[in-house]
């Protein structure tokens, strides 16, 4: 089994207009493998010709596709979750070479991932709008759902097939064309998947696929253009707020999916088995590289040395290596950037008085790897609680009242994930409520779910992926007033 068999020939080009091509002058950008730094592939290299191409495609495609019936994208959307899901293994193998992730994990992405087109192939024949009376009487009221427009889709590596997914299958169901870019560290899930959309029928022009490392021209000279009706982001912070100031002359519509700086609270009365196995989902997953992953541990005083010591041996016995090995339960960082970054926060933590429980160090191996690390006493100001940490390091610092959890917990610019474990009902309400968060797990430490709407508020962004809300970000309303007959 070879997840690179998933490309057909010509497959790791560019996709515009229905024809795999290269790219402008036949540049290539090489895809590395982060288990031990050395060359897996290579894609072509788009260049900013290529963009406005794969741009002109999905302008073309956009009436024609708006006019077909709502079942027909709904079908095309279950016929490629049935295909994808058929090749399940073939499409963890290949995203765990690009990206790292065991493949066990990956199968879990791509379970998650397909589910995005089976809800939105059941949400596409949902549409509608209303007919109601004017208050007043006498005039009729009527709205009409219509597809945004041409999109321009940008996501990130760290989770190759669902963070395209949650983009494409509403935009298909709503009946938008669309450009995608993936990340450049991990562009062939994304153009495994684009073959299997085009197996399933998706006409030529609806999805363009451009990968490209001239990225920042390419965002720019797209928001330039008015025909592009709407960007959606998944991301940094920071590159989102340049897609943001961007968008400004077109007046695009936005979505932002951004950073996060999850809290993982534990509780006096929580069930400190459930919250060691909880937290191993939240800060694990993905080796902690997830915008959802519990970055500060805030754990009441009195069970914060036993929860350390618990969480200290699950993590500590875990087994670092390539994802593709039998055996293997966290895979390597996406580069050797990611794996520097780590180490000067634990660095920092442990200078600011943290204690290493366990890991604290880069192993002795070729790629881009770091032990699951535990720490304890970890000043609530350090480094490592104020910056997204992305690797395996799960930083305890502890509080004494629920009011010192909530304001330490709020004390971030971010506001994506929260985790709580209690097994008080009333304090479970009131958290839910002071929190500011766009999602808060009680008691589990898994929220993802395709048919729930994901998203954050501050700087974590805005607009929600998943869910009813989920495709309302590719709609626009046209009220129609009709005098009464
Ligand atoms: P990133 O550096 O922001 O890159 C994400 C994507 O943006 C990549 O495709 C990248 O392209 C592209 N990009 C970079 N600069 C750009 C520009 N000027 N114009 C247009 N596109 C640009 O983030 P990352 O390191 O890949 O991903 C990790 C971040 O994503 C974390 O902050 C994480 O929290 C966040 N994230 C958020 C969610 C969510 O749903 N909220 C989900 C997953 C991840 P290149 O690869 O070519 O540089």
């Amino acid at each position: 089994m070879n997840g690179l068999d998933l490309l057909g020939p010509g497959q790791r080009g560019l996709l515009i207009g229905g024809s795999w091509r290269d790219a402008e002058g036949g540049k290539r950008l090489d895809v590395i493998d982060p288990a031990d730094g050395s060359v897996l592939t290579d894609v072509a290299d788009g260049s900013i010709a290529d963009a406005v191409d794969a741009l002109d495609a999905a302008v073309d495609a956009q009436a024609d596709w708006a006019r077909t019936a709502p079942r027909q994208r709904g079908e095309i959307l279950r016929t490629a979750f049935e295909l994808i899901t058929e090749r399940a293994d073939l499409f963890a193998h290949l995203m765990s070479l690009e990206m790292g992730k065991t493949v066990a994990e990956a199968k879990g992405e791509v379970a998650y991932g397909a589910e995005f087109f089976r809800w939105y192939a059941e949400e596409a024949v949902r549409i509608h709008g209303r007919w109601m009376q004017a208050p007043a009487g006498g005039s009729r009221l009527l709205t009409v759902k219509k597809p945004v427009g041409p999109c321009l889709f940008i996501t990130p590596w760290n989770f190759p097939l669902a963070m395209g997914t949650r983009k494409i299958g509403p935009a298909i169901a709503a009946g938008c064309t669309m450009v995608v870019k993936p990340a450049s560290q991990t562009p062939l899930t994304m153009l495994a998947l684009a073959a299997v959309l085009e197996e399933a029928g998706l006409p030529a022009g609806v999805l363009n696929v451009v990968t490209t490392s001239h990225t920042g021209e390419f965002s720019e000279t797209l928001q330039a253009d008015s025909r592009l009706r709407k960007v959606s982001f998944t991301g940094s912070t920071g590159v989102g707020r340049v897609l943001v100031r961007q968008s400004a002359d077109q007046l695009q519509r936005l979505s932002m999916e951004l950073g996060g700086n999850a809290p993982f609270l534990v509780f006096e009365d929580a069930d400190l088995d459930a919250a060691v196995d909880g937290a191993m989902v939240a800060k694990m997953r993905n080796m902690g590289e997830a915008c959802t992953a519990a970055n500060r541990f805030l754990v009441h005083a009195s069970v914060a040395e036993e929860f350390a010591d618990r969480l200290g041996k699950r993590m500590g016995t875990l087994t670092v290596g390539r994802g593709q090995d039998d055996g293997v339960d966290v895979g390597p960082l996406i580069d050797e950037r990611a794996v520097e970054s780590v180490s000067q926060l634990v660095t920092d933590a442990v200078h600011d008085g943290a204690r290493v429980v366990c890991g604290g160090a880069a192993p002795d191996l070729a790629g881009y790897f770091y032990l699951p690390t535990v720490l304890l006493d970890v000043p609530a100001d350090s480094e490592i609680n104020v910056q997204e940490i992305f690797g395996p390091v799960a930083p305890i610092t502890t509080f004494e009242s629920e009011d010192d959890a909530v304001r330490l917990a709020n004390d971030t610019e971010y506001g994506l994930a929260s985790y709580v474990y209690t097994r008080d009902l009333a304090r479970t309400i009131r958290l839910a409520e002071a929190l500011e968060f766009g999602m808060v797990g009680v008691n589990t430490g898994l929220i993802s779910n395709p048919a729930a709407p994901f998203g954050g508020v501050k700087s974590s962004g805005f607009g929600r992926e998943g869910g009813f809300e989920g495709i309302e970000e590719y709609l626009e309303t046209t009220y129609v007033a009709l005098p009464a007959g």
